[in-house]
């Protein structure tokens, strides 16, 4: 089975075992998502070795996102942990005092965050439960009114759709976390609230002073100021992941699916691959099977020429990781055959001009009715200009460097193999062969050298 869009699976409590890592594989999973908002250090290590382990048993490249928990703000503690009633049109403060919380003020340990927030600013709490609105703002405390919520207690996340947070894109957790990570070398590591560009650039040189592993970066898109800088953020990025759980909260809700078609759009043009992440199949945390409204949610992501879905809960707490996995392949499987059988709209392709050589390549894949395209794969970034054409057809990559092999397993249409002893492209009908093409027109591609063969 050929799939073309890619599956991002996140591992937690219910799927770190060598067994369900081995079998989410085998159900279709191409990389997992390591997060560590949780756990950390050794403990997050641990699934890293274990799915390399993975990897090398089944002799296939599978794809490690580090996923940083970045500034995710928190309120401080209550005096209890009892739940404390809030009024509509009532006051609420929030300042530096370490002191325990009550109903009428708690503590918010990042000082960022106060200094940040202005007048007029929301704060949204739990999943957007709660809505306050900042009415007046002081040295050491916020004075914001209740506009949506009935009760508050400890420790509740929140988000601040309104405020340009004045802070570092890694937080002190995240610097521990990274310094970590990199020593486990993964194959891409994901960055969450970024803001802007400069955010992106931040975490590459923190990664480039530590180690010359050359891994990719994944911009988290989840809050309003990253949707309005969604090009220069696209262009600093290796890669992009649509947090709908995140932006829902900061954006409209009812603006998620166009902002997903729009930065689509955005990573197609700046060659740049692009994950749609959260609740994909969000009732199977406990249910064995989707709904009808998740069904079309994933076939989505094939329709929209995505390059990735990424299951979150599903896969981490839920009751079945791995059928999880399985229907999620069947479902992007079948969609995937569909998009095949009618190809890309060519009258509305993208704004690459007419001599890319990217564009040469899948054109001539085009007017020649090639069955694949087949390249020998330096780093992932020529392949992804390939892929972001979305020719429709397979493309199979050659790569002698593990790391590049495990990267393609993110892109859309792309199937790597790694083998260190290749360098350059010798036989592209062996290798098209392997993932059963035996007839047909092949484009091989090595480097600027761009043919047509006939296999057969
Ligand atoms: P998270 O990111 O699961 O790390 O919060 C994804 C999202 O916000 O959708
Ligand atoms: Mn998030």
């Amino acid at each position: 089975m050929y799939n073309f869009t890619k599956i991002v699976a996140s591992i937690g409590p219910k799927s770190d075992t060598r067994k369900t890592i081995r079998d989410m594989v085998v159900a279709g999973a191409d990389l997992f998502r390591i997060n560590f908002s949780h756990d950390t250090g050794a403990v997050q290590g641990r699934k890293i070795d274990l799915i390399r382990d993975v990897a090398a048993e089944l002799g296939k490249p599978v794809g490690v996102i580090v996923d940083l928990q970045g500034p995710k703000h928190r309120i401080g503690d209550f005096e209890t942990e009892e739940h404390y009633p809030l009024k509509v049109g009532g006051k609420f403060t929030f300042d530096d005092d370490p002191a325990p919380g009550n109903s009428k003020r708690v503590n918010l340990p990042d000082k960022d965050v106060l200094q940040s927030l202005k007048v007029d600013d929301r704060i949204l709490l739990n999943d957007g439960k709660i809505e306050m609105r900042v009415e007046s703002v002081t040295k050491h405390k916020v004075i914001a009114t209740v506009v949506r919520g009935t009760e508050i207690w400890s420790r509740r996340g929140f988000n601040l759709p309104d405020t340009e947070v004045a802070t570092s894109p890694l937080t002190a957790k995240d610097r521990h976390d990274l310094e970590y990570a990199i020593t486990k070398r993964p194959d891409y590591v994901a960055v969450s609230f970024v803001q802007r560009g400069a955010d992106i650039a931040y975490v590459r040189d923190f990664i480039a002073r530590r180690s010359a592993y050359p891994i990719k970066i994944i911009a988290k898109i989840e809050r309003p100021n990253a949707v309005e800088r969604i090009d220069e953020i696209a262009r600093a990025a290796d890669g992009i992941m649509i947090a709908r759980g995140d932006l829902a909260v900061e954006v409209p809700y009812e603006e998620v699916p166009a902002i997903t078609r729009h930065i689509i759009r955005t990573c197609r043009m700046m060659n740049r691959p692009v994950i749609i992440a959260t609740q994909m199949l969000a009732s199977m945390v406990d249910s064995e099977f989707p709904t009808r409204a998740e069904i079309s949610d994933v076939a989505n992501t094939a329709y929209l020429r995505a390059d990735s879905a990424m299951t979150s809960e599903e896969t981490t707490v839920g009751i079945n990781p791995v059928n999880t996995v399985e229907k999620m392949a069947r479902i992007l499987s079948y969609s995937d055959k569909d998009t095949v059988a009618n190809p890309y709209d060519w009258s509305r392709v993208d704004n690459v001009p007419e001599n890319d050589w990217s564009r040469s390549v899948s054109s001539m894949a085009y007017l020649n009715h090639a069955v694949a395209i087949v390249v020998f794969a330096r780093d992932a970034d020529a392949v992804a200009q390939i892929s972001c054409r979305k020719p429709d057809i397979p493309i199979i990559a050659v790569c002698n460097d593990s790391i590049v092999a495990n990267q393609l397993c993110l892109l859309r249409g792309v199937s790597s193999i790694y083998d260190e002893q290749l360098f350059g492209m010798r036989d592209g009908f062996n290798t098209a062969r392997r993932f059963g093409i035996h007839t047909g027109k092949l484009v091989i591609v090595d480097d600027e050298k761009i043919s047509l063969r006939t296999l057969d």
